[in-house]
């Protein structure tokens, strides 16, 4: 029985003392896309590469569709890598610069055996169509490119091996705002018209918005908030999502949220001394506004369900609104 592409349980990545990804569950289900947000070193690329099997797991399990990853090697990771593909933040340093675009296309191909030639070539002039490039840009180089037109080079290359799993590593972080809607709309439309199922990581919660079914907000190796769309963006349970959110630069009057704006300036905790308790605490606006409760430095928030759909790792996830905000 799974419906879900891929299942991940009680993940943990360390390297050293260190957790990067510390205990970290996830489903993604066929078909879904789910946002994965968070700020540099919360854990979330460390977390996709684990998946991959990039990054080795210390503990934890990671299923494709019903499949134990962790620990595959040889042929039949070979065979699960060939459904699950990868696009990176910089496509310009992922496509060697010496290949033509169309060598760059034929070589998943080739290393899997695929097709002749003849239909290895007709399959890379359908994949640039498909992602909106002229067949002919195959004769090419990707530098001669803009960084818009290499990520959708970039894009067709995963996609040629009909892949079911997309894993997106901050895709359009290192694009024109403008070209980023263009590529969110390329992935919105390719994942609808081949069926996809779509990891995308962000550090802003503005850029998954549109493209998310549901979003995964991560703090210091760990998941604080799991949630529908609309549930996570129109009430936000966890302190450290409202704070994210309250950083989207929209018109707003509330000048408590640029209140909040300036507490969450405060630095990211090293990783390697965590605060006990809640690691959010250093910098939590609710924690403050509470009156620093104990329970905050003593115990661990679990990812607990706040309202069907929704989840988060905070003691008083139903009081956001003691913090002033949109509703108070
Ligand atoms: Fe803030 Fe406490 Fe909630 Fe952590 S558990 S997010 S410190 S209120
Ligand atoms: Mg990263």
């Amino acid at each position: 029985m799974t419906d879900a592409i891929l299942d991940i349980r009680n993940l943990t990545v360390r390297f050293g003392s260190i957790a990067a990804v510390n205990d970290v569950s996830l489903t993604l289900r066929r078909g879904e896309t789910l946002g994965l947000v968070g700020e540099s070193g919360s854990g979330k690329s460390t977390a996709s590469r684990a998946i991959l099997q990039i990054n080795r797991a210390s503990s934890g399990e990671v299923h494709f569709d019903g499949e134990e990853l962790v620990g595959a090697k040889g042929a039949r990771l070979k065979a699960l890598r060939r459904r699950m593909q990868m696009v990176f933040q910089d496509p310009r340093s992922s496509l060697d610069p010496r290949m033509t675009v169309g060598a760059l296309l034929e070589e998943p191909q080739v290393i899997f055996g695929i097709g002749t030639r003849v239909s290895r070539k007709a399959r890379v002039a359908e994949m640039l169509h498909l992602v909106g490039l002229d067949p002919a840009v195959a004769n090419r180089f990707p530098h001669e490119f803009s960084g818009g037109q290499a990520q959708r080079i970039a894009i067709a290359r995963a996609l040629i091996l009909e892949p079911e799993l997309i894993i997106a590593d901050e895709p359009v972080s290192a694009l024109d705002v403008s070209i980023q809607a263009q590529i969110i709309n390329l992935l919105v439309k390719l994942r609808s018209q081949l069926n996809l199922s779509l990891l995308f990581i962000a550090h802003d919660l503005a850029v998954v918005r549109h493209i998310s079914d549901r979003v995964a907000v991560m703090y210091l190796g760990r998941v604080v908030e799991l949630a529908d769309r609309d549930l996570l963006y129109g009430a936000p349970a966890h302190p450290y999502t409202r704070a994210l959110l309250s950083a989207v630069p929209v018109p707003d009057p509330h000048i408590e949220r640029q209140r909040q704006r300036e507490i969450l300036k405060g630095e990211l905790p090293s990783p390697a001394n965590l605060p006990s308790g809640c690691a959010f605490r250093s910098r939590c606006p609710l924690y403050a506004a509470l009156g620093k409760p104990e329970i905050c430095s003593e115990k661990l928030p679990p990812l607990a369900k706040v309202v069907p759909g929704q989840s988060a790792a905070c003691h008083f996830a139903g009081e956001t609104d003691k913090v002033a905000g949109p509703s108070a």
